[in-house]
């Protein structure tokens, strides 16, 4: 097992951290705590706690979810002093390990609520981070409104000293902040969405808004929410995954990470209580980070969706396979030439032709055995976050839809749960109500495209844009997705 000990007798090709962990004290509260967040927060954080007094800026993890994985997770965690090895590999083939420290604890909320309230309320905290999925935000899309009929939402709300959801446990942890005159803190998204700051502030503030009026105002007055861009390809890790994983590194860790050797984050410079010296560790701050983040999130998330959504329907498991075939490659390179990359605006210094073929190449790398399963979970939640503006700028002006019109129609094939030879495969779809599944999973073409899916540009669906979307479902149920993409 990874414990403090085996750092003193690390494989020779293995890097530690190269800081005292027992100097480390937590400064930043993570929510969250998945693959995504351990391969880039505490990367970065775990190269900012060896600047010199940086040591106050450890990170606490905090499950919400109880049941068997997270307490698992916590008792690995815990066997583990919080520590777990990180493989940045290239598409070379060429890997190195690291022994990450920046986690120092892992709790679970719903075991230690007063633990995690306390740690908001502390004056040292100084940073509430989140990686809670596209889906996790609670925004209604078509009204654009923190949903507070949700269920979740509605019990913390029946009981705000006691809560359940993110939402509730960090609107308390601020007013005991304010309660105590501890200050604001920053609230610092790291989920794949567009604005995700201004998402955030957003869902939080309209919680709040319900539970105290004065609180939501000491909240828009003393708490910041940046917009950031993140980017790092983290596939999950199998039981498979991670055997390979530690044999090749020599070490016994329970909890092996695997993550592709390229790295961005770029951040508006907007921390209420100060920040690491982040600069100093790869890390972009910008005023201009939404053409990073459209720019990302229109090229490189969008065309992850359709390469996954193909590669379900073939039962091809792993995204350089998909890619693989030249016939997905050259679709996936005539969307973004023809339908995105004239729609966007360049960040400064960047070219998106450039930048597109380095996007390619991240996805054709074969030792991240990247699983399409794994983006094409909650494809609802994704399709409107990464589509929509190309969905809409294509529908809404004379352009040519057929390309559009196509991987719409994958997006439903993909919903309805069958591959190509008939096989079925059930992913997550965790905002579909049961009916809404049944929809997605009948052979009612146009029942299907009233789904909360396709919320964000139904208005723009003429009868013509309808017709050719059942008609390319069709062609991929008789003829195969290879044999029905319009090249
Ligand atoms: P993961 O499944 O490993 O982890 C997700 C974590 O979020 C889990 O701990 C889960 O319990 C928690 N969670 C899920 N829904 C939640 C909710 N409603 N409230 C609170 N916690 C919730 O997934 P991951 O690979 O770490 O990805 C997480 C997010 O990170 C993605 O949704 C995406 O926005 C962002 N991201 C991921 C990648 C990647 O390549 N994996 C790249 C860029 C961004």
């Amino acid at each position: 097992m990874l414990t403090y000990d085996t750092l003193t007798s690390l494989p020779a090709d293995v890097a530690g951290p190269s800081y005292a962990l027992d100097a480390v004290t937590p400064g930043i509260i993570h929510f969250g705590v998945g693959n995504f967040f351990r391969a880039h927060l505490a990367y970065y954080i775990d190269r900012a706690l060896a600047l010199p007094d940086s040591q106050h800026w450890g990170i606490i993890g905090v499950g919400l979810r109880a049941g068997e994985r997270s307490e698992k997770k916590e008792k690995d965690f815990a066997a583990q002093h919080g520590l777990y090895s990180l493989t940045e590999t290239a598409t070379d083939g060429t890997r190195h390990t690291r022994v990450m420290g920046a986690l120092r604890d892992y709790l679970l909320a719903p075991r230690e609520p007063e633990t995690v309230l306390d740690l908001l309320a502390a004056p040292s905290t100084k940073i509430a981070s989140l990686t809670i999925t596209e889906g996790g935000y609670n925004i209604d899309e078509t009204t654009g409104q923190f949903r507070l009929s949700f269920p979740p939402v509605q019990e913390d709300l029946a009981d705000p000293t006691h809560p359940k959801t993110v939402f509730g446990f960090i609107v308390e942890g601020l007013r005991r902040r304010r309660d105590a005159g501890h200050g604001g803190l920053t609230i610092l998204s790291c989920d794949n969405l567009r604005q995700n700051g201004e998402v955030s502030r957003k869902a939080f503030l309209g919680y709040a808004r319900a539970v105290d009026g004065e609180l939501a105002e000491w909240i828009e007055a003393n708490v910041t929410f940046p917009n950031a861009m993140v980017d790092r390809i983290t596939p999950s890790v199998s039981a498979e995954t991670a055997a390979k994983l530690n044999k090749q590194s020599g070490l016994d860790d329970l909890k092996p990470l695997l993550a592709e050797d390229f790295t961005q984050w770029v951040v508006e410079d907007k921390f209420a209580a100060g920040r690491p010296a982040l600069e100093k560790v790869g890390v972009q701050f910008s005023d201009a980070v939404a053409d990073y983040e459209h720019a990302k999130i229109r090229m490189l998330n969008a065309s992850h969706l359709i390469i996954s959504a193909a590669g379900m329907l073939q039962n091809v498991p792993l995204v350089d396979q998909v890619l693989a075939e030249p016939k997905v490659r050259q679709f996936v390179d005539e969307v973004l030439d023809r339908d995105v990359i004239p729609t966007l605006h360049a960040p400064e210094g960047v070219d998106l032709r450039e930048y597109k073929q380095t996007i390619l190449n991240r996805f054709a790398n074969p030792a991240l055995a990247d699983q399409v399963a794994r983006i094409a979970a909650d494809s609802t939640s994704k399709a409107q976050v990464f589509w929509t503006e190309t969905v809409r700028s294509v529908l809404s002006r004379d352009h040519d839809h057929t390309r559009v019109a196509y991987f719409l129609a994958l997006q439903l094939e993909l919903m309805r749960g069958r591959q190509e030879d008939g096989q079925s495969f059930d992913l997550p779809e965790p905002v579909l109500t049961d009916e809404q599944r049944n929809i997605a999973r009948s052979d009612d073409y146009r029942a299907s495209l009233a789904l909360p899916g396709f919320d964000s540009w139904r208005d723009l669906l003429t009868s013509k844009v309808e017709d050719d979307i059942v008609a390319f479902r069709q062609a991929i149920r008789e003829k195969g997705v290879l044999e029905s993409l319009p090249l």
